[in-house]
């Protein structure tokens, strides 16, 4: 039986109108049109169920519709997990954890990088699926699938030493510690670029000996099953990685509550974070949450302006504005404010919006028509407030672009003040709001002013003021001259409601593992002795 397709579960089709491709033109995207279409037919051919202890699993609950939001065409029916199904999950993981834990850090490895090879193979199918499941560009999903995969092999050759730890010595005692596998544990992801930050959960866990179930994003449930199938067609034994689709009121929240999982991994919203910890509370989970942000970027006046304009407009333009670390705020020094702004609402205007499958496609839909009318709600936001919109606001309604699909102009908000809703909420779309300012210490204050602290960008060719304000700012990843540029072995992560945790290098493992100290003493020690009189 359908469920819903509308409200809370599938995606839901806003208009039901079909035409992929339709006016498109090119052949590049034709051909890719063709690609994509042949590795869609078998998700439109029955629907997406689990898998689970090894094995693809059909879903005996409801279904509901997945649907592009490139064209409003129906991507198949997809399986909302049963708290059975769950549990059936959850007990593979565990039973499986028992010989994964003990398989030898070298043989974790081979397996790894086996899944990395087969991810690598499979690169063009993930990457053309994710952007018609998604509406996320061909230019950066192409890469994605790549920075998935090594992702695998980042952790894999990690995995040998995942559980060394430090050696403590005192006079009487030699202190060591050790790590060990926390267990079976809940990943559990949202709709933006989602292969790639799953295996940016699960390639860890693996690595450090930990079992998974995985529960991916209703609205973006494809390439999860792509890459439960390369893990398991790579080696990875039963139930060591399983897979339950579904709705996270339902089957993310049996997940959270299942007493086989000891931790959950969470990428998601702030709000659906707090309720994943009460959730785990009655269990006492540990709980990693990568949360929502509203990051600043912060221009003075003696940047190379030439390249912060640059990375301005990829950090909050690229991936759709769907994107965890997008600097969707700018502040920019009252004496260059005007200069910079006009040059940034040019290149806006330029901004190239289709077919997320065209090459030259630099913003594609939005994922959903619900999420594409809370971005668009947001023009009206801040007229009534009091801010200009600069450049866009609105659908991009163009003859080329496919009927049904979730369009938005790219948007750019000028003249805003930090109290201003469009300087506070996460809007999560192609939408950049500016904030002037007169020195460092508004902009620090400006800049964290805010419920979130996830990352930080500022440009500024004084050294001194550099560090001082990448100290000063309440946020997690400060990045100095430069976008977004993510080395595997710093930590991730935010502050405030930005999250609980850090990924990456060894701050993965000391999540995914317990550490132990064993003290051992030396035999000189004085014993206090009761009892003896
Ligand atoms: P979301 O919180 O709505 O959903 C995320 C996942 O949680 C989905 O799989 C969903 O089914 C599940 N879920 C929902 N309610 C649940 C519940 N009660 N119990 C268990 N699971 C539940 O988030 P979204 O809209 O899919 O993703 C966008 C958000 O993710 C944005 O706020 C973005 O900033 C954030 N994000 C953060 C990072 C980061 O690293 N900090 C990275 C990417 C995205």
């Amino acid at each position: 039986m359908s469920a819903s397709a509308a409200g809370k579960t599938g995606k839901g089709s806003p208009t039901g109108a079909a035409g992929a491709g339709s006016g498109a033109g090119g052949t590049g995207l034709e051909a890719q049109l063709k690609k994509a279409e042949a590795f869609l037919a078998r998700f439109r051919a029955e629907p997406l169920g689990h898998f689970i202890a090894g094995k693809a699993v059909t879903g005996s609950g409801e279904t509901f519709d997945n649907v592009s939001p490139v064209d409003g065409r129906s991507l198949g029916e997809v399986a909302s997990g049963t708290p059975e199904e769950v549990a059936a999950a959850c007990e593979a993981a565990r039973d499986a954890f028992g010989t994964w834990r003990k398989l030898k850090g070298s043989e974790r490895r081979r397996i790894l990088h086996r899944i990395a090879d087969l991810i690598e193979r499979r690169a063009d199918e993930i990457a053309l699926v994710e952007c018609m499941d998604t509406g996320q560009a061909w230019r950066f999903m192409s890469k994605a699938a790549l920075r998935g995969a090594e992702n695998y092999r980042f952790f894999a050759d990690r995995a040998p030493d995942a559980s060394n730890g430090l050696s403590l010595p005192t006079d009487t005692h030699v202190n060591y510690t050790t790590r060990q596998p926390i267990g079976p544990v809940g990943v559990i992801t949202p709709w933006n670029t989602p292969f790639m930050l799953s295996t940016w959960k699960i390639a860890p866990a693996l690595a450090a000996g930990c079992t998974v179930v995985h529960k991916p994003a209703e609205w973006s449930p494809l390439t999860a099953r792509l890459l439960a199938e390369i893990m398991s067609e790579a080696g990875l034994p039963d139930g060591v990685a399983n897979l339950v689709n579904g709705i996270g009121e339902t089957t993310g929240r049996a997940l959270t509550e299942h007493e086989a999982i000891n931790a959950v991994a969470f990428i998601g919203e702030s709000r659906t974070g707090s309720l994943i910890m009460a959730q785990g509370a009655p269990t006492l989970k540990r709980v990693h949450l990568e949360l929502g942000g509203k990051n600043p970027v912060i221009v003075f006046d003696d940047a190379d302006l030439d390249r912060a304009l640059d990375a301005v407009v990829f950090m909050i333009y690229s991936l759709n504005g769907e994107r965890c670390t997008s600097s969707s705020r700018l502040l920019v020094q009252r004496g260059i404010h005007d200069e910079f702004t006009a040059r940034l609402a040019e290149r806006v205007k330029k901004i190239r919006v289709g077919h997320p499958l065209d090459p030259a496609t630099e913003v594609g839909p939005l994922i959903h028509a619900r999420h594409c009318e809370k971005v668009l709600s947001y023009a009206a936001i801040a007229r009534q407030d009091g801010a200009t919109v600069a450049v866009g606001g609105a659908p991009a309604a163009r003859a080329d672009l496919p009927a049904g699909g979730q369009w938005v102009q790219p948007t750019l908000f000028t003249n805003a003040r930090a109290s201003m809703r469009i300087a506070q909420e996460e809007i999560f779309g192609p939408v950049l709001t500016v904030i002037p300012f007169d020195d460092e210490a508004e902009a620090v204050a400006i800049a964290n002013d805010i419920r979130y602290g996830l990352a930080g960008y500022l440009w500024t060719n004084d050294v001194g003021r550099a560090n001082r304000v990448a100290l000063a700012l309440d946020a997690g990843m400060i990045w100095v001259n430069s976008e977004n540029v993510r080395h595997l072995p710093t930590p991730f992560g935010g502050m405030k409601a930005s999250g609980i945790g850090r990924d990456g290098g060894d701050y993965s493992f000391d999540f995914y593992m317990e550490t132990k100290n064993v003290a051992l003493a030396l035999g000189n020690h004085a014993i206090q002795k009761m009892g003896v009189s």
